[in-house]
């Protein structure tokens, strides 16, 4: 990395924003804000900035683990009100009225199902996440941090590399193995141009998370 960018760098008696005492070494690459040695933070994407600004353009990748765990409730949890409804409906084959039962237990577990789904595409659409994702705290976001969005959610991440699948006879395995790259990021995440991120911890609780 170069040193000192010229755009970037302050005069010599540019003091630090957050330690006065501290001459600064650099400009922040997002507020401008100066700040010194200790204050700067190299960036994924090779730009630096001083603490606030890290956490808020960039904040840490989502762990391999939370997202293998949201991924596993994800896969799961819509199917749960279903299957609830057909073991119902099999433990009261044999009561009087199980026509009755059936239908209300068939058609309870296919509603419930359908509301699921509608609770993943809402929380995708707002901020990336799903029920695993906000379990987890971990959201889906485009490369450069900002919002994405559900059309982009439901086709490149998830439609094209489908098909992709089947077209190529690719497994989904190879896709979900790209996890363990150093970037973290797995084929519909390069289809999309997306990453999975921390939430940050000041979205989380509503506070400040830097102090200067
Ligand atoms: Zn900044
Ligand atoms: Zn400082």
């Amino acid at each position: 990395m170069s040193s000192l960018d010229p755009a970037t760098s302050p005069s010599l008696d540019a003091r630090c924003a957050f330690h006065p005492e501290m001459t600064a070494t650099a400009a922040c690459q997002r507020c401008g804000t100066f700040a010194c040695h200790d204050c700067l933070r190299w960036a994924r994407d090779g730009r630096r900035y001083c603490g606030f600004c890290a956490v808020r353009a960039l904040p840490p990748l989502a762990s391999r683990a939370d997202r293998f765990l949201a991924n596993l409730v994800d896969s799961i949890v819509v199917f749960v009100p279903f299957t609830v409804g057909l073991v119902m409906m099999a433990l009261t084959e044999d009561l009087p009225g199980r026509e009755l039962f059936s239908l209300v237990f068939l058609l309870g577990g296919v509603l419930g199902s359908l509301l699921l789904c509608g609770v993943q595409l809402y929380l995708a659409a707002k901020n990336g996440q799903s029920l695993g994702k906000r379990w987890r705290h971990i959201r889906v976001v485009r490369m450069d941090g900002s919002h994405v969005s559900l059309v982009r959610i439901l086709l490149l991440r998830n439609l094209l590399p489908s098909i992709l699948n089947q077209l190529l006879c690719v497994s989904g395995l190879a896709d979900a193995l790209c996890i363990f790259r150093e970037d973290r990021r797995c084929i519909h995440d390069y289809l999309a141009d997306t990453q999975v991120i921390q939430v940050p911890e000041h979205e989380r609780t509503g506070t400040p998370s830097y102090r200067g």
